[in-house]
């Protein structure tokens, strides 16, 4: 077995998943634990014992949901209630020589350029399709984190002045627009507004779940709805191309797969079609993640052991 580089951690609503990792990022010793998601001081105490168990001594990474300083302060984390801890600081007082804290999109972009889909690709733009849209910049190889942790915020990206209501407060951001729950809205509109046959109307709750699953069995609306969610985040991507230059663009989380067929050719006409520079340059490729629910641990484990070399 090769020698681990660091330990990875993704700290999730409901699980803390640690790994030990190689330098390729290749997962060698795993361990589960239950996220005592209400308790900060327990938090920290069930991460030293899961470092303690899996190697003391390695630079830990650790990937969370949420606003995250370069110091790695946890601001505000929407699965756990804390808020402003010092995470990093309290895993170096729990006995962690090296310790990483990063929004977990974020470890996830980097663990698929290093490990996953994007390996090889120097500038990768990732975008997380689930209830909400996360995602993850690399540039040039290095994470990009922004002056105060929060780079990366791309579900947030607006594409239309006051457009629909977005979560967060503000207005006509990609997440209103191509979101699992933004899916499941605009269904459920489009079934108020016409009278177009569709089995989505013998559906109780409408998600964008609900709605993938109709567009497998052939349900049209269902597959208009898609592809223009996938419309709306080609335009997202747009800008995220203009303002980037990425090699690639991948699509993970909990929804990307299933949507792709409708969602991806979509989103790839209006990048094609509207990025800057079309007739002189190749768009970027648009791609599937590769390592599911490991990228964020792989990609914080990664930039653990960066920063401790
Ligand atoms: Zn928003």
């Amino acid at each position: 077995m090769p020698e681990p580089v660091a330990i990875g951690i993704d700290v999730g609503g409901t699980k803390l998943v640690a790994a030990t990792l190689a330098a390729d990022g290749r997962v060698l010793e795993r361990l589960r634990r239950d996220t005592p998601a209400r308790d900060a001081d327990r938090l920290v105490a069930d991460l030293g014992g899961l470092i303690a168990e899996l190697g003391p001594g390695l630079p830990v990474g650790i990937g969370i949901a949420g606003l995250v300083t370069p110091e790695g302060v946890v601001r505000y984390g929407p699965n756990i209630s804390v808020r402003d801890l010092d995470l990093a600081g309290a895993l170096r007082a729990e006995g962690a020589t090296h310790a990483v804290v990063v929004n977990d999109a974020s470890a996830a972009a980097l663990g698929e350029q290093r490990a996953g889909a994007a390996r090889g690709h120097a500038d990768v733009v990732l975008l997380t399709l689930g209830t909400g849209i996360g995602g993850g910049v690399v540039v040039g190889g290095t994470l990009l984190v922004g002056a105060m942790g929060f780079a990366g915020e791309l579900g947030h990206v607006v594409v239309e002045d006051a457009g629909r209501r977005c979560p967060c407060g503000n207005q006509g951001c990609i997440e209103a627009y191509a979101s699992g729950t933004a899916i499941g809205r605009r269904a459920q509109e489009r079934l108020a507004r016409e009278s177009t046959d569709s089995r989505l109307r013998a559906v109780e709750e409408l998600t964008g779940r609900a709605v993938t699953t109709a567009a497998r069995d052939g349900d049209r609306l269902a597959r208009e709805v898609l592809v223009e969610a996938g419309r709306w985040l080609g335009v997202a991507m747009v800008s995220l191309t203009n303002a980037l230059d990425p090699e690639v663009i991948l699509l993970g989380g909990g929804a990307a797969a299933e949507t792709a067929t409708w969602m991806v050719p979509a989103a790839r006409e209006t990048l094609e079609h509207r990025i800057i520079g079309g007739g002189w340059r190749r768009p970027p490729d648009i791609e599937l993640t590769a390592l599911g629910d490991d990228a964020g641990m792989v990609g914080a484990g990664l930039l653990a052991a960066d920063h401790a070399t």
